[in-house]
């Protein structure tokens, strides 16, 4: 990646972490999941809310942690807005292979920006405590999908 891109993008991670969207409980989620890391401290809940059509129509959060965790969740529930859950999975198994291997997946089909968008964040796998924070928000989400209510890092 070009490292203007690159810087544009950190940026970006930035005030995601200093303004979260999103950043509210949600009535009416037909999804819900807690997520811990004890490691960090960083701790959240994931709201999504699936219509009729099986599209995630409304992704929300609220939880406290550092800057990394917050910006993760609030990239997190922008990017599967408008999603399937099976993309939202897509996108979940993507980003963790790339923060916790050396290995760079193709990007799932139609999903290529999103993905884009993940590899700056995924700057975060050489800082392997860091791995956490990062991907904390992403297997909250995939808890609350998979009807699990509780998640913990550890
Ligand atoms: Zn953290």
């Amino acid at each position: 990646m070009l490292d203007e891109l690159r810087e544009l993008y950190q940026e970006v991670i930035l005030d995601h972490g200093k303004n979260p969207r999103n950043f509210r409980a949600m009535d009416n989620a037909t999804h819900k999941a807690a997520g811990r890391n004890p490691l960090c401290g960083d701790q959240l809940v994931v709201y999504l809310a699936v219509d009729e059509d099986g599209k995630v129509a409304d992704a929300s959060f609220l939880g406290k942690g550092c800057a990394i965790s917050m910006a993760s969740a609030s990239m997190m529930t922008e990017m599967v807005h408008g999603k399937t859950p099976e993309d939202a999975e897509r996108l979940f198994e993507n980003f963790h292979t790339l923060c916790t291997t050396d290995h760079t997946p193709d990007a799932p089909e139609g999903l290529e920006d999103e993905v884009e968008k993940l590899e700056v964040l995924s700057g975060v796998r050489q800082f392997p405590s860091r791995v956490k924070c990062a991907t904390l928000s992403w297997h909250t989400m995939d808890a609350a999908i998979k009807g699990e209510e509780e998640i913990s890092t550890e």
